[in-house]
């Protein structure tokens, strides 16, 4: 693996291990176990005096070949595969606190990624207080000498708010703590949170990753040292390792990950000037357009605009009127998938939510997320035009 390669080239050849038998594509090693030669050689394996893998879900080739081919990727220094998005995330949080720390928190955040801070670790001691990310003067205000970890999403599901990762990573500095960013809906393409002072980045590989809509998949990304002190021990012994059928499938996806953001990107873009310009379309938010409220930052801290596009129609009726008039977009509440999906938040992934914590995140009755497939362009402008023509004003 060579590190001048761009990234296109190393989503196609980063972190591959070849088997004696030379295959062009990547193995599958369904196993559970590695054999020894003899004794001596399965306790030198055990000291860490030689390498190679000792158990699944410790590690094992094919999952290697993800993680490195990620590494590459992100420009981290370590990695570790995890069975889901929502495995990573909760990893990366819950190894490096303990009882009497405390997290600050955004409050946009995936609806599990909300349970993790402000639900369970409460219940482990550790105290949570949940922000306006938007304002770095939030961030400055919550935190206390306690404080271990900061954590955010950004752009935000579904509301594609954004928050300023080098800026909370300087006050994260100040007192020792880390910045841990979800970077899931920008792609490891459009942001780098590491080169922003972030310290741990997690995907949901589910998501943009596999963009196949196949299976389920995470992975936490860091310094070496942070790992080896932190997560390396609580991973092993916890058990959120990836299936090595998962890490294959995740390994050819992101060979096409490029091409497939580029192209839902580039529908995203004309979808959103699309909607702007339509009259029952009340707000469209998104992060390649001049009217984002955050324009000044996105210019900052992100190389793309999004493959989702949020719009808000006026109230419920509209909305599931335009939902269910679509033909190519499907309504589903997954994202990133070459199949363009819709999702009405306020009554499926943010319905947990009160009416008032929804408003907070300008989540109204009528606002949309739409995640761009890889489908031709002006077949889902089309297929927007003609349900839009249903919604009566
Ligand atoms: C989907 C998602 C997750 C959770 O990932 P799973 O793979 O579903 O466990 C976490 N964060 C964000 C931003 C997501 O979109």
């Amino acid at each position: 693996m060579s590190k001048t390669w761009r990234p296109a080239t190393q989503l196609v050849h980063g972190g591959t291990l070849r088997s004696q038998y030379g295959e062009t594509s990547e193995a599958i090693y369904l196993t559970q176990g590695f054999v020894y030669e003899n004794s001596a050689a399965a306790e030198a394996r055990f000291k860490g005096e030689t390498d190679g893998f000792i158990y699944a879900r410790y590690g094992s080739p094919t999952n290697d070949m993800f993680e490195k081919r990620m590494i590459a990727l992100e420009g981290a220094e370590d990695a570790r595969a995890t069975a889901s998005g929502m495995a990573a995330v909760s990893a990366a949080i819950l190894c490096q606190v303990k009882a009497g720390d405390h997290i600050v928190a955004a409050r946009a955040l995936f609806g599990s990624c909300r349970y993790i801070v402000e639900t369970l670790a409460p219940k482990y001691g550790v105290e949570c207080t949940l922000v306006d990310g938007r304002d770095l003067a939030n961030w400055e205000a919550a935190i206390r000498p306690n404080t271990k970890v900061l954590f955010l999403e950004s752009p935000t599901n579904p509301t594609l708010e954004v928050v300023d990762i080098a800026g909370v990573a300087k006050l994260a500095n100040q007192i020792g703590a880390k910045v841990v960013v979800d970077n899931v809906f920008a792609t490891p393409l459009f942001q780098k949170p590491l080169e922003l002072g972030a310290h741990i980045v997690v995907y949901s590989a589910t998501k943009h990753i596999d963009g196949q809509g196949r299976c389920l998949g995470g992975v936490i990304l860091s310094d070496k040292q942070w790992i080896d002190e932190n997560l390396h021990d609580y991973f092993r012994h916890t058990g959120p390792a990836m299936s090595p059928f998962n890490a294959w499938t995740l390994l050819k996806g992101i060979e096409t990950l490029p091409l497939r953001v580029k192209q839902q990107t580039e529908s995203a873009a004309r979808i959103a000037d699309f909607l702007a310009d339509q009259g029952k379309v009340a707000r469209v938010i998104y992060p390649g357009r001049k009217d984002h409220p955050q324009a000044d930052i996105i210019a900052r801290q992100m190389s793309g605009g999004s493959t989702l596009v949020c719009f808000e129609l006026k109230g419920k009726n509209a909305a599931f009127a335009l939902q269910d008039a679509l033909e190519v977009i499907k309504i589903s509440n997954n994202l990133g998938d070459a199949k363009s999906l819709i999702t009405h938040p306020a009554t499926t992934t943010h319905k947990n939510l009160t009416e008032e914590a929804r408003a907070e995140l300008g989540i109204s009755a009528g606002t949309l997320r739409l995640s761009c497939g890889i489908e031709d362009t002006d077949d889902l402008l089309d297929d927007l035009a003609q349900a839009l023509a249903k919604v009566s004003a």
